[in-house]
Order: C-alpha cells, then structure tokens, then sequence
C-alpha cells in the first residue's frame, strides 16, 4: 500500500514548496523508493493551458500533452521520471467530473454537496495516483498558501486521508530574517500552523524557508509553537544552485525522519553522483553570455524550463552562465537596444503566442543570422526564423505568420488544417511527445545522434508546405520532420557557425547532467564565438 506525504505551504506562495516537494522525492529515491508525485492547483480552470505565463508561470507540457504547472518540470528534472497529465490536478477537473456525473444521473435522488462528492473525487484522483505505478509513496503537494479558500477542499480530503492510508503532513512557510535586530521571525510561520490546525490538519514535519540557515533557538521556538519535537523542524535555505536543496535537507536528517514517522526502513540515501552535478554548477568561469528574447522576460518562472535547460547545458561544458532577458516589446520601441545583443555570445527566442514583441523578435533573428551569432529558436521562435528567412532571403517583404497578420500575403506560417475546426481553445493544440525523424548529415543529426528522436509538442500554426521549396533552395535545410515528412519540426541554415530552431519544445526534457542537445550546441559554440571575441579585443588591445 502506497504511502502519502502531503506538502502544504504557509505565509505567501512561491516560497519553494515545489522544490521541497521534489528534492524530498529524490531523497527517498535515492534510498530505493518509488515515489510518484501530485500537484493540486486549487484555481478553477481545468489546466494551466489558458493561463497567462506572466503571472502563474510557465505552462509545463508532459509527455501525454497536459499542459500543466510548472512544478511539474521540478518533479521531472529533479528525478528524470515523466510526468503525466494525471500528476497535475485542479478544481476545475474535479468539479467538471462530478457534475458530468450528476448529469448522467449517478447521484440521483441526492445533494450533491462538497462533502463528501467533491473531496470523494479528490481523494479518488489521489489514489489513482498511488496505485497507478505500484508507486512506494505519493508526494502531494497542494499549491497556495494554507486557509486559501479555494483551497478547502483539498485540505479536507486531505484530512480525510489520515484515516484511510498511512499519511504525513509537512508544512513549508516563510521564516523572515531581519537584518537590523539580527533575529529570525517565526510569527508568521506559527500563524499558518494554526491555520491548519484550524482545518484539522496538525503537521508532522514543518519546514521553514529561509534566506539563510535558522538558529536552535529558533528551531526550538518553531517546535514547541508547532507542537513538534524539535527533530520535526528543518530549514530550506537560499542557495545558488537549487538542486542542492535535497543535499541540503538530506544533510538534516529528513530522510531518516519521514521513513521513522512512516513506519519504514531505515535505508541509505544515494546522493553522490547528484552532489557532483550541483558541483558542476559553481564553475565561476569562463562566461557565456546568452540572451533569451522573449515578452514575459519580468518573470522569469515564465521562461523556467529555458533558464534551467540553458544552465544545464553551461553546467555540462563547465562553463558560468549569465543571461541577459530582453524585452523584445521595448526593443521595437527603441532599436537602439539592438546593440545589447553585441555583448552577449548566443542568442536564444522561445516560445510565445500573439502579436506583442513578434516584430522586436523578428529583429533579433535578423541580427543573429546576418551577425553570425549562434542562435536557437524554440516553437514560435522556429516560425519567426521562417518569416525572417521569407522576408530578407526570399524577398517576401510582408511574409508573416497568419497567427500576426491574418491577412498576409505572404502566409509562410500557418494555421494547422486540421486546426481549423476547433473552436475551443483549451487543451487543443498540437499536444505532447511525437516522433521526429532527423536527416542524415545535417547538424541536428550530429547533435542528436538519431534518426528518430521524441520531443514534446504545444502549437497550433506551422510552416506553409507551399514555401518549403523556395526556403531550401536559398539555403534553409530541413533537418527534422515528422515521420511522415508533412511537417517541420527542425530548420537550420548551412553558412552558419550555430543557428537552428526546432518546432519542438527541447527544454522540457532537458534534465541536471542530461542537457538537451540543442541547447548544447547552442553553448558550446557561444563559447567558440567568445574565444574568438576575445582574442579579437586582445589583437587590438596589442596592436
Ligand atoms: N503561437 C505559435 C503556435 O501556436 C507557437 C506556439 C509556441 O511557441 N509554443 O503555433
């Protein structure tokens, strides 16, 4: 029988709860268990598909096409196990089941009511999850803060649970340290204890997220405010690598501790391939400057998996990373701001949707392929390289994507035909991992070493068949397509140190120690393109 560990935070959201989640995954991983995960988003909507990216986050794609929330994407690069769409649950998909079955008459004659129909089917879908992969243990994590409303639901399921299934409650929440007095703030935190003792729900393990590691005198205040002994108490600290977060929780004792509390084995945790990863990331140099243009660029979680995919590759050719985010809506305001791109060694457009920033994009395209500047595109940036290649190459002056300017004459990116017919926008997109089948001799075929690789999909537009020809006879090589060869799925130019773009999104897979090709292809020749900088400045320094 599974077991279950429900992770629930406290004081303000964003603390790092995910990470917790995830590194105490890879703790008991690493002593031999199999845990699976579930994240709860208390909103309504049925997935993180219709939300806007600036302020909830990247949406996460698995493998089975959900669209999902980020922390998903933790899961998976922490413990390089896929995530389904099952792995991510909302009110909005709990609520939708239980009113289509009202609707088909299974609850007939009765009210149905949030007790017990609604918290009947979250304890379901968590269950499913237990038994799904024979799964050791279900990590749980319920997003928001503790006493949310939207919440309350699932805290009550969660309640419930304690009396079905061998269950264990650790609360994350925010310990503010305060520099002028020097001392650590746990009011807050014991607020959102009580909070969840108000709901039922007495944690066993409390974590408390800092900036910096607390004190014995505030672990003991947090314990006996809790009502824990103070082995209960552990602290999640900042640190600049956050895959050392397992380390660091595991170098407490939480291990040992949840297995003591579960009633399980003492088993040895396995750590020492990991530590030398996060070794890998404190290479202090040499830098590689990459700029990522995109318009969510305020809020990098927007761009999480990039960031992360980027740092992997750094990390795997021992170099230091520094991004550089642009604005590419300022940029068409002020093409001035092209000239940032001179300091940077790789240039790199993601994903995105609609019209804002595509023309700044377009311009940072133009500049990487001209300038020779190592270059990836990713989805939406792949079909911008096409526009520009249209535009400047081929002498398409008004090409577009039908996505900008419906009324194109030049339609070199289109909508999906089969796209055509839906109306609904949720959950219809081109969805998942597909297969991709790679040329021979091309760069993508040294880079990915296979002639069928799989990736994972979230588009609904796609370059025109009807240009393919006239962009390969002015130097476009098509490098991937779905196996059926009907659709493009990678593009690179020939007279190029580094530029190629793919349909797919590659930094869903990436994983610390595992990097995704492309990205590093995209390093290790923005670090080619660095030396040569350099020894240039150095020439004219001597000259
Ligand atoms: N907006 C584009 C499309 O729907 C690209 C999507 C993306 O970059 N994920 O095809």
């Amino acid at each position: 029988m599974p077991k279950y560990i429900f992770v629930t935070g406290g004081v303000v959201s964003s603390v790092g709860k995910g990470t917790v989640a995830a590194s105490i995954g890879k703790i008991l991983v690493s002593k031999g268990y199999k845990v699976d995960f579930l994240k709860i988003d208390p909103y309504v909507n049925v997935d993180a598909g219709t939300l806007n990216p600036y302020s909830h986050g990247e949406v996460f794609v698995t493998d089975d096409g959900g669209e999902t929330d980020l922390d998903l994407g933790w899961y998976e690069r922490f413990l390089d196990i896929p995530m389904s769409k099952m792995n991510n649950i909302t009110t909005g998909q709990v609520y939708l089941e239980v009113l289509k079955r009202e609707r088909a008459g299974d609850y007939l004659g009765q009210c149905v009511q949030v007790i017990p129909h609604i918290t009947d089917e979250i304890k379901r879908r968590i269950k499913l999850i237990g038994s799904r992969r024979g799964a050791d243990i279900v990590i749980v994590e319920i997003g928001g803060t503790a006493g949310d409303i939207e919440g309350l639901p699932f805290y009550e399921a969660a309640r419930q649970m304690k009396l079905e299934e061998s269950t264990l409650f650790i609360h994350v929440a925010l310990v503010i340290y305060l520099k002028p007095t020097a001392e650590f703030k746990t009011k807050a935190l014991q607020h959102s204890v009580n909070e969840l003792r108000r709901i039922g729900i007495q944690p066993d393990i409390v974590v408390a997220r800092s900036d910096r590691m607390i004190d014995e005198a505030t672990r003991a205040k947090i314990a006996l405010f809790s009502t824990l002994p103070k082995e209960a108490v552990f602290c999640s600290y900042d640190t600049d690598v956050i895959y050392e977060v397992p380390l660091m929780l595991e170098r407490q004792g939480i291990g040992e501790y949840i297995e003591r509390l579960l009633g399980l084995p003492n088993l040895p945790s396995h750590l020492d391939e990991w530590q030398q990863i996060v070794n890998s990331f404190r290479v202090k140099n040499p830098v590689v400057r990459i700029a990522v243009c995109g318009k969510y660029t305020s809020l990098t979680d927007s761009y999480v998996s990039i960031k992360e995919a980027l740092l992997h590759a750094a990390a795997y050719q021992n170099v230091k990373l520094e991004i550089k985010w642009i604005e590419t809506s300022e940029l068409e305001n002020n093409l001035a701001m092209i000239e940032q791109l001179d300091t940077v060694d790789g240039i790199l457009v993601p994903g995105g949707f609609g019209k804002r920033g595509a023309e700044g994009k377009l311009k940072v395209i133009e500049y990487a392929r001209t300038r020779r500047k190592p270059f990836l595109g990713i989805c939406f940036g792949m079909q911008l390289a096409i526009v520009e290649f249209a535009r400047n190459v081929l002498n398409l002056k008004d090409a577009n994507s039908t996505e900008i300017d419906p009324t194109t004459p030049h339609p070199v990116i289109y909508l999906m035909p089969e796209q055509e017919e839906i109306i609904d926008k949720g959950g219809t997109m081109r969805l998942g991992a597909l297969p991709i089948r790679i040329k021979g001799g091309t760069m993508a075929h040294a880079l990915y070493g296979n002639n069928i690789i799989s990736q994972r999909h979230r588009h609904r537009y796609e370059v025109n068949p009807r240009y393919w020809e006239s962009l390969q006879k002015n130097g476009l090589i098509i490098s991937g397509t779905s196996p059926d060869g009907i659709r493009i799925e990678i593009i690179e130019l020939k007279e190029h140190p580094y530029f190629i773009a793919t349909q797919f999104h590659p930094e869903f897979k990436s994983r610390p120690g595992k990097p995704d090709p492309v990205f590093l292809g995209l390093i290790r020749a923005s670090i080619e393109a660095a030396k040569i900088k350099d020894e240039e400045s150095v020439k004219r320094i001597t000259a």
